[in-house]
This record gives C-alpha cells, sequence and structure tokens, in this order.
C-alpha cells in the first residue's frame, strides 16, 4: 500500500472557539492508483491534503506514506519526504517569480538530489514548454504556468502526485488539457493520484471517488 491514513482528526483553534474539520477520517491508496477527493467548500479537503503531504501534521491518528508513518515524523522528515516522494500541485500553482522556466522544473528534482536531465527535459516536451524553458512565469499563461507547476512536481519521479483543485484557475478547455497531460505522466511513472476537486466531472475521471463531509467520509 502507498497511502494508508487511518482515524485522522484535526481540530483548529478559532476566535469562536475549537472547529473539528476531520473527525476519523480513512482511506487508502495503491501506486498506480487515482482517487477523487470531492466535498463541498470548507468540508476540510485542503487539510486533508496537507496532512497527507506533511506540510502539517494530525492531532490524532496515523499518515503511513511508503511505509513510513508521517504523523510521528519531526520537521526535518517531512520536508525529505515532501521533496522526495510526495509533490503537490496547488491551484495557485507556486511558481517561482525570480526563475526561468527550465529551473521552476528542475528546482524541486535539484533539492532533492534526484535531477535527472533526460527526464526534465522529456516532461517539458511533453508538457509543450519547449519553447517557453527561457521565459519567467509572468510572461505565460496561467494553463501554462500550471503544466511548468506540473513538470516540476514530476520531476524528482514522486510515488504520490496529490492535486489540489490544480484546474480551478484554468478555464474548462484549458482545464481539460491540463488534466489530460497530468493523468498521463502520472500514469506513466506509476505515481499514485490523489486529487481534490469539487468538479464532478473532474472527479469521474479518476478510478475511485471519496466525498467529505462534516469532517468524515462519506
Ligand atoms: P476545503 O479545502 O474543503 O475548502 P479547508 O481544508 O481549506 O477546506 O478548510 C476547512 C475548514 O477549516 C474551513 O472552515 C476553514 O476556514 C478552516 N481552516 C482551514 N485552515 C485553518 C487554519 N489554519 N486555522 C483555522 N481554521 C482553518
Ligand atoms: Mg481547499
Amino acid at each position: 500500500m502507498l497511502l494508508s491514513v487511518n482515524d485522522i482528526h484535526k481540530t483548529y483553534q478559532t476566535a469562536d472557539g475549537p472547529f473539528a474539520v476531520l473527525r476519523g477520517i480513512d482511506l487508502t491508496l495503491k501506486a498506480g492508483e487515482t482517487l477523487a477527493l470531492t466535498g463541498e467548500s470548507g468540508s476540510g479537503k485542503s487539510t486533508l491534503l496537507h496532512l497527507i503531504g506533511g506540510l502539517d501534521g494530525p492531532d490524532r491518528g496515523e499518515v503511513w506514506l511508503a511505509g513510513q508513518n508521517i504523523a510521528t515524523m519531526d520537521d526535518d522528515g517531512r520536508a525529505a519526504l515532501r521533496r522526495g516522494t510526495v509533490g503537490v500541485v496547488f491551484q495557485q500553482f507556486n511558481l517561482i517569480p525570480s526563475l526561468r522556466v527550465a529551473d521552476n522544473i528542475s528546482f524541486q528534482a535539484r533539492l532533492a538530489g534526484q535531477e535527472d536531465q533526460a527526464w526534465s527535459a522529456e516532461l517539458a516536451e511533453r508538457m509543450g514548454l519547449r519553447a517557453h524553458l527561457n521565459k519567467y512565469p509572468e510572461q505565460l499563461s496561467g494553463g501554462q504556468q500550471q503544466r511548468v507547476a506540473i513538470a516540476r512536481t514530476l520531476a524528482p519521479k514522486p510515488r504520490l502526485v496529490l492535486a489540489d483543485e490544480p484546474t480551478g484557475n484554468l478555464d474548462e478547455t484549458t482545464a481539460s488539457t491540463v488534466m489530460d497531460l497530468m493523468q498521463e505522466l502520472v500514469a506513466e511513472t506509476g505515481a499514485g493520484l490523489l486529487m481534490v476537486t469539487h468538479s464532478a466531472g473532474l472527479a469521474g475521471r479518476l478510478a475511485r471517488r471519496l466525498h467529505l463531509k462534516a469532517g468524515r467520509i462519506v
């Protein structure tokens, strides 16, 4: 099993008192599997993704990723995992403005000590970015920026790809093209894909679907 989430709980402290966002979440994902996570705005989808990606720790429960329980790791351990094993694609692209496209694509692979120039070049080619490698992110359209972000995520060959509404800022046609490319490349690498979306259409592209409501999977 690539990913096993066991009885995860997360409560945020707010001005109105504690707010239990996740109240006992279980899910599993095998290598090569694709899973959509749906739910209304505010249902805790991003929170759950952050816990799985090691961006934050749960109050209770276990997150087993490639044989390690990341819920008990310290910050350094989680950071190492983020660099190598897990890749995250965000709705807001999150490219580094001061770096050219080519260096944005290589950035995480370099940090992880896993740079494979042939693979980075192939990703750029397949993502239709070859003519844009010397440009800066601000010179690209939204769809192009998200393709850079996906290439950057896939460059270190992560075993698990997490995507948080990756096409939420794109028009429908561009979103569909970007999804096609992301799914194709993820499938080729054999990684697992867990994607948050509020779109039933996009969720329907993935093999399984879980719905989050009132802090639980329903
Ligand atoms: P979704 O991604 O499904 O829209 P989120 O996981 O972003 O939901 O947020 C779930 C709930 O938790 C929301 O009500 C949000 O306002 C709240 N929340 C998210 N992050 C924090 C935080 N750091 N502190 C307090 N409340 C938060
Ligand atoms: Mg969200």
